[in-house]
């Protein structure tokens, strides 16, 4: 019997806040439950947003409230090596393409086609999915756009891969989807087009880097916000392709503001060193956190 690994994994690109307190906090009670270690991995791929400083302040707050981790922690920004060994992989196989269109030509394209009276597919975050034309481009013009300097991202030819894997991807869900999905979920990556697995500059997106560490750290349980449920479907792809183990997901509740949306930092919802600053205790934020959540 392997004993159970849970991670905490912040992108330390803004002060954390309830919401994070919340996963955080809910990790390593599962991880306590389960006679298992407890991980925190500082997801800082985009390192114009990510910055030590803030890094610093993520790993005060979590050490206020109470939380113990194993050390090192691993810092994304270290393991480029790791992720451009797995995007070499997708790329050597034929399964992901340089991808040209910037977002305006996407938008573009997009609205020509709307203004025609039919909708462009979204993806379950509500984006649109990547019309993928340059996903026929021959080798040479490729190149040629490159030689140029072109701009780029590496994404996933999302159709090739599924054909790639060639049967139904499942995942062991014990906490819930947004409608309610737990158990055996059935994974429908189709919904999500051409996803970015890299870039011109840095060869790792969320989707590979997660995935990544995840495997290397043999992380066995990921508990992490209701948000990210239909990525679920990206990463068990992912998996497949590159023959890394899967772990159990937990999904859990989102904290919402009063206005039932959920806290972003991007908002400048309240941070949790804000809220330290006015006074308030680890246990008041327990208590916050137990009364915006029914916990699952
Ligand atoms: N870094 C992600 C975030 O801050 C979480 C990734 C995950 O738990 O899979 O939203």
């Amino acid at each position: 019997m392997t004993c159970p690994v849970f991670r905490f994994a912040p992108s330390p690109n803004g002060q954390l806040h309830l919401g994070h307190a919340y996963s955080a906090l809910l990790n390593q009670e599962m991880a306590r439950e389960a006679g298992g270690r407890f991980l925190v991995r500082m997801e800082d791929i985009d390192v114009t947003r990510c910055t030590p400083e803030l890094e610093r302040g993520v790993l005060r707050d979590l050490a206020w409230l109470g939380l113990g981790w194993e050390k090192p922690v691993r810092r994304q920004s270290e393991h480029f090596d790791d992720y451009r060994a797995a995007l070499d992989r997708l790329i050597d196989a034929d399964l992901v393409y340089p991808a040209f269109m910037t977002r305006g030509e996407v938008r573009a394209r997009i609205a020509e086609h709307e203004a025609g009276g039919e909708r462009w597919p979204r993806d379950p975050d509500g984006a649109p999915i990547y019309p993928g034309e340059d996903r026929h481009m021959s080798s040479r013009e490729r190149q040629a756009l490159i030689d140029e300097g072109a701009p780029y991202a590496w994404r996933l030819d999302m159709s090739s891969a599924i054909a790639h894997v060639g049967g139904t991807l499942c995942w062991d869900e014990t906490g819930q989807g947004p409608e309610g999905e737990t158990g055996q979920v059935q994974a429908k990556p189709e919904n999500w087009g051409d996803v970015v697995i890299g870039r011109k500059e840095i060869p790792a997106s969320y989707h590979l880097s997660v995935v990544v560490d995840d495997a290397l750290q043999g992380v066995t349980d990921v508990v992490r916000g209701r948000d990210l449920f239909h990525s679920t479907a990206v990463h068990r792809v992912l998996q497949e392709l590159l023959g890394l183990p899967v772990p159990h997901y937990h999904h859990h509740d989102l904290i919402l503001d009063d206005d039932g949306r959920k806290l972003s930092k991007s908002r400048g919802d309240t941070s949790l060193a804000a809220l330290r600053d006015s006074g308030a205790t680890p246990d008041d934020i327990a208590r916050m956190i137990g009364a915006s959540s029914s916990a699952v």
